[in-house]
Formats: structure tokens, sequence, C-alpha cells
């Protein structure tokens, strides 16, 4: 199939309606699809994973520039159209399952082995917006270490969450999180007009790119997500009853306390004014006293 042949053009040829519960928007501009993979920064020494095909818009352009693309689509109803739509590549391959259940370990693995030039993992998306947090967080705490980068569409207040500032109402636990396993950048905003359907949002594309070495060190890297959660859930909180109301911290409020003011912080603050440094020195702080 020729790569001007329209999103329209593609899901009447193939009888496709988008499903709003799987959160599919799809694509309807070349030019953004093209700017995407120009920002993910593909080349032929890179397996890309794609997460949420959907009719193949990217994934066409992704095969033209990557060593080896697999996508994995939950929808059973698109797995002929991509299938279809990547029959002249024999560089890409499609899984149909759900991607917060699939094994990517053993794909990354397993597509590795098999294709030797690939030498960097690099997952790209234009996420369902019902799953891009859990998405996010799966991929950075389970699999920083087997990936090179991602790019992702995402809603614009997601990206905003990920970048934001200490203090601020959009910094929260997924901002901890994307900084410490990754560089995020904001590449640019797509407005709604370039979907079909046309979400009721904007939208923006964002790269993280995984960091090699951690940007602090932690004593015990559950224990400082645990902490960063226990502060994000009370918000409003003073950040000494957060952690004091998080069981399992297994902190008491006065030694809460001692561990704030040990890091150089008065005791009355909110969580939410730490930076991830802070953080980092809090949870150090209190396992180390304990
Ligand atoms: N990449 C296509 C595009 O840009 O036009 C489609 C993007 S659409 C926003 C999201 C896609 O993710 C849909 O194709 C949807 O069926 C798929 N999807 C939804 N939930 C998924 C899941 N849990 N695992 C894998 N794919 C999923």
């Amino acid at each position: 199939m020729a790569l001007d042949f329209t999103t329209r053009q593609r899901m009447e040829y193939f009888g496709i309606k988008p499903v709003k519960s799987l959160g599919q928007n799809f694509l309807n501009d070349l030019n953004v699809v093209q700017e995407i993979v120009y920002c993910a920064g593909i080349t032929k020494e890179d397996l890309v994973i794609e997460i949420g095909p959907g009719l193949g818009t990217m994934t066409e352009k992704l095969a033209a520039c990557a060593g080896h693309v697999t996508a994995v689509e939950l929808d059973r109803a698109l797995i002929p159209v991509l299938e279809s739509v990547l029959s002249p590549y024999d560089n890409a391959d499609v899984i149909q399952g759900d991607i917060l259940k699939t094994d990517i370990s053993a794909l990354i693995s397993a597509r590795l082995a098999e294709y030797k030039s690939l030498k960097r993992v690099k997952v790209t998306a234009n996420l369902p917006y019902y799953i891009t947090t859990p998405v996010i967080m799966m991929l950075l705490e389970d699999h920083a270490s087997e990936i090179d980068s991602m790019t992702f569409m995402v809603q614009k207040e997601v990206a905003r969450r990920m970048t934001a500032s200490p203090g601020g109402k959009e910094y929260g636990a997924l901002t901890v999180a994307a900084g410490y396993f990754s560089d995020v950048k904001v590449c640019f905003d797509v407005p709604p007009h370039c979907f079909i359907p046309q979400p009721a949002v904007d939208s923006s594309v964002i790269r993280l790119e995984i960091r090699k070495e951690p940007p602090f060190e932690l004593d015990d890297r559950d224990f400082f997500f645990k902490v960063v959660r226990a502060s994000f859930c009370q918000r409003r909180k003073m950040l000494a009853n957060s952690l004091a109301n998080a069981p399992y911290l297994g902190v008491a409020r006065d030694h809460a306390v001692k561990c704030i003011e040990h890091i150089g912080k008065d005791a009355r603050i909110r969580g939410e004014t730490l930076s991830p440094a802070e953080f980092a020195a809090l949870s150090n702080t209190i396992l180390r006293s304990r």
C-alpha cells in the first residue's frame, strides 16, 4: 500500500471504525508522523517497539528507517490491516496483545538475538490516552536498562507533568520517575485536527533519553519511589504527616520530622516542594537512621 494512502481512506477501505474505549485517535497528518520518526532518531541499527500501531501509518515510516520494527496492537480487528499495510516490509512484524501484559524483556532479547545488526532499542507510540501513565511507568521502572530512548505522543498535560518543576501542581510522582530514569524533552505540540477522530485536548510529542547512569545515588530504589508516592498521595498535607500516614514506609511522625530536618528542610514543608535529589537524600536518610 502506498505511503500517501490517507488515514481516512485506510479506514474506509478496511471498514474500520475507531474504538473510543481503546483510545483510537488515528494520526491523519503525514508531516506529524514524519516529524515523530525524525525526533525518535531512528537508524538501521535500531530495534523499534511500536505500541498501538493502529492502521500502521507510523509503522510504515518507522520500517523505512529502522533495522527492525515490532508493533504490539491490542485490537484484533486491526491485525489484518497492519499485515496488509506492512506486507512490503520484511523488517516489520506485528504482535496482537496488550502492551501491559506483554513480556517486553523476552520480546527484546528475541529480536536482538535474531537480528545481530541491531544495537539499540527505541520505543515509539501515539499512546492510547487511557493507559499513558501506566505504560510509561512500566517501561521506566521495569525496562529502563533495556531501552535507549522512548518517543511518545501524549496529552499536552502529561508532557507538562513530566517536565514540571518542584512546587507547582503539575509536579508529581510521574515527574520524579521520568527525571530519575531519563532526560525528558518536549519536541513539539500537535493540535486535535491532526487526528481522526479529533481528541478533546492538545497533544505533545515527548522524547525520553534513558540515562546510562542514575542522576543521584539511592540506597534502595523501591523505597525511594515509595517515599515519593507517599509524599504526593496527600500533597496538601505536611510531608511529615504524609510519610507517617503511609503504613508501607514504617516511619513514625517524629522520625519523619528528624529526617526532613537532617536534609536541611523545615519540618512543616509539603512533599511537592522537594526536588528529586532531595527526595533521594530523604529516602537515604530514613533508611540509614533506622
Ligand atoms: N499509532 C496509530 C496512529 O498514530 O494513528 C494509532 C494510535 S491510537 C492513539 C492508540 C492505539 O493503541 C490504537 O490502535 C489502539 O487500538 C492501541 N491500543 C490500545 N490499548 C492498547 C494496549 N493495551 N496495548 C497495545 N495497543 C493498545
